[in-house]
């Protein structure tokens, strides 16, 4: 353990990691040492196999108790959709095949309870962890903690979840459990090496609002316990030996953002319209269904987007149309009388695929709606299982990846096959459903007029439509300088956009990430674009920004724009206005 004055004569370091809970934290370290436990072999001789099963029975039911108590105290903490968190542990442990296969092994291969547990459970946690999704990765660690909780239990260790006064935890990761559990105490805030923003750690603390930064990489190798360390959970950082003036400049920017926060959440009910008047939609962009309760509170006037793939994520074939209608009536039935648009899967590229392709170059390749033409089987259950959530009215589909007019044409002939499908079975939906197209493929934009004739409504997907634009892969950091929003070619084209598909009535939105970066919103409403659909996180932001212009300001502010001819040049006339207007949001 260090000591104070050592950290008063060591450097300020900066860790970057992911935010994944908003505030600031300002406190001692509390180091968990959650590593891998030390598991070793061991032969057992047939007359110890009975003890041996009767050690695992009991381990396994110590833990039950624990999440038992764990999941009562979640009934009590969270939302009914955090609770299926330890809902799902549970069932873990309630897994007769798996514990079957356990106790059939200690038996035949005369085996130590610890190690055919660590291996077996062990087999499903790699699977799961060399995915290459990152929600699948994330729900390894849930079979991770129940594994780790029956090998705690079977050696007769004690779980820490008391803590002497308040403290900044960190750890190489965190469970949803641990997170909660160590909530009990003073927790200022959650650090861990790994982790994303969809782990549990980061769910859990966001609705225990407590700060959390994950993904920190080394964090817990770094900093030693009773270290001081401020975490901010808005950029992601952690500062390990904070400078006086760092720390005072933090205690300034928590002060300044608990006032913009409390003033934002004053926005919740109004709406997003300018100051003379001009109405625009504010919605969200969702992956999960754990995410509904949290767009509410934000306010969102619905979802603008609900990237559907996330329903394949882990699965090794589609989910049946049941299944989907089930999820698809949670999004439609908790948002009304809001709409939802429900984009169909878009999978290749580099997101979930189902069967194994190669392609040299999958982002041109078979991708999105090219995936869903050719399997029309599918295709066709998903657009059954859209068309039976939508009897409410307030669900739209939208096709991903648009890049003819073929394409979008052939996509609605297997809607109405669908809708025709359900007419003759009886059963109900909304005959006169939405249907609108991404506008991600820089051939659909060109033709926005043409497609605004097929449909009711254009998302723009800015972040596709910007690499296909500007020729730079969306994840390639090599060439990240040069995916720029703010390229007047983007700024241009976007304008190209709104205005051709507004001249045949279709509503233009966007739902890439631009529509969510503070930066551009003058911009964008200025453009003229009538729905922005973004990242929870931010909508109060912009609907601040929306509520604090005029429109007629905004068009003249993007009119200037539009006469520049650099990236950079877009960005810093754009800072210079919200520093004036706005010079409380933090702009990057
Ligand atoms: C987009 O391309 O901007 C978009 C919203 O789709 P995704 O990020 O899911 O590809
Ligand atoms: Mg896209």
């Amino acid at each position: 353990m260090s000591t104070k004055a050592d950290s008063a004569a060591r450097e300020e370091v900066v860790l970057k990691g992911i935010p994944a809970s908003q505030g600031i934290a300002i406190g001692p370290v509390f180091l968990i040492h959650k590593m891998d436990p030390v598991i070793e072999e061991r032969s057992i001789l047939p007359e110890e196999v009975g003890r041996e099963i009767s050690r695992l029975e009991q381990a396994i039911a110590r833990s039950h108790k624990e999440l038992r108590k764990i999941l009562d105290f979640a009934e009590k903490k969270l939302s009914d959709d955090k609770i299926k968190i330890f809902e799902a542990q549970l069932m873990i442990l309630e897994d007769s095949v798996l514990f079957d296969s356990i106790y059939g092994r200690i038996r035949n291969e005369l085996k130590n309870a610890e190690f055919v547990v660590h291996d077996e459970i062990g087999k499903y946690h790699r699977v799961m962890l060399a995915s290459k999704d990152e929600y699948t990765r994330e729900r390894a660690h849930d079979v991770e903690d129940v594994r780790n909780r029956i090998l705690r239990n079977l050696q007769e260790q004690k779980l820490i979840s008391r803590l002497e006064g308040s403290s900044v935890i960190v750890s190489y990761n965190l469970t949803a459990a641990d997170a909660l559990i160590l909530s009990r105490n003073e927790v200022l805030g959650y650090a861990t090496d790994i982790g994303g923003v969809t782990s549990h750690t980061a769910l859990v603390s966001r609705a225990l609002k407590i700060p959390a930064v994950v993904g920190l990489r080394n964090v817990s190798h770094v900093v030693h316990d009773a270290d001081r360390v401020i975490l901010d959970g808005y950029a992601g950082r952690l500062i390990l030996n904070p400078s006086a003036e760092s720390i005072k400049r933090y205690e300034a920017k928590r002060e300044r953002y608990h006032e913009f926060e409390a003033r934002l959440a004053g926005l919740r009910d109004l709406p997003a319209e300018t100051l003379d008047g001009r109405r625009v939609d504010l919605s969200a962009n969702v992956e999960f269904e754990q995410e509904l309760e949290f767009i509410k509170i934000q306010g969102a006037d619905g979802i603008g987007l609900y990237r559907s793939e996330y329903l394949l994520v882990g699965k090794e074939v589609f989910p049946s149309e049941e299944e989907q209608f089930e999820h698809y009536k949670v999004l439609a039935e908790t948002m009304y009388p809001k709409r939802v648009i429900i984009r169909t899967f878009d999978v290749g590229g580099d997101k979930v695929m189902m069967e194994p392709v190669r392609e040299g170059n999958p982002f041109l390749g078979w991708r999105g709606i090219r995936v869903m033409l050719d399997k029309p089987d599918i295709f066709i259950e998903q657009l059954r299982a859209i068309l039976r959530a939508s009897t409410k009215k307030n669900v739209s589909v939208m096709f991903p990846m648009i890049s003819t007019i073929e394409e979008v044409r052939h996509a609605k002939k297997f809607l109405e096959e669908a809708k025709h499908q359900l007419r003759n079975e009886g059963v109900p939906y909304d005959p006169r459903i939405k249907v609108g197209v991404m506008i991600e493929v820089p051939s659909a934009a060109v033709m926005a007029e043409d497609m605004a004739e097929e449909v009711t409504f254009l998302s723009v997907g800015t972040n596709d439509l910007i690499q296909y634009l500007l020729a730079v892969d969306r994840g390639n950091d090599i060439v990240s300088d040069l995916y720029q929003e703010f390229h007047p070619a983007v700024i241009r084209f976007l304008r190209r956009i709104v205005e051709r598909g507004k001249k045949k009535n279709a509503w233009v939105g966007m739902c890439g990430e631009m529509a969510g970066d503070p930066l551009a919103t003058i911009l964008l409403l200025g453009l003229g674009l009538d729905e922005f659909s973004v990242v929870p996180n931010v909508l109060p932001e912009i609907k601040k920004i929306i509520r604090s212009v005029k429109y007629k300001e905004a068009q003249r502010i993007t009119k200037r724009v539009l006469t520049m001819q650099t990236a950079g040049e877009v960005r810093t006339y754009l800072k210079k206005v919200m520093k004036k207007k706005f010079p409380d949001i933090p702009i990057d």
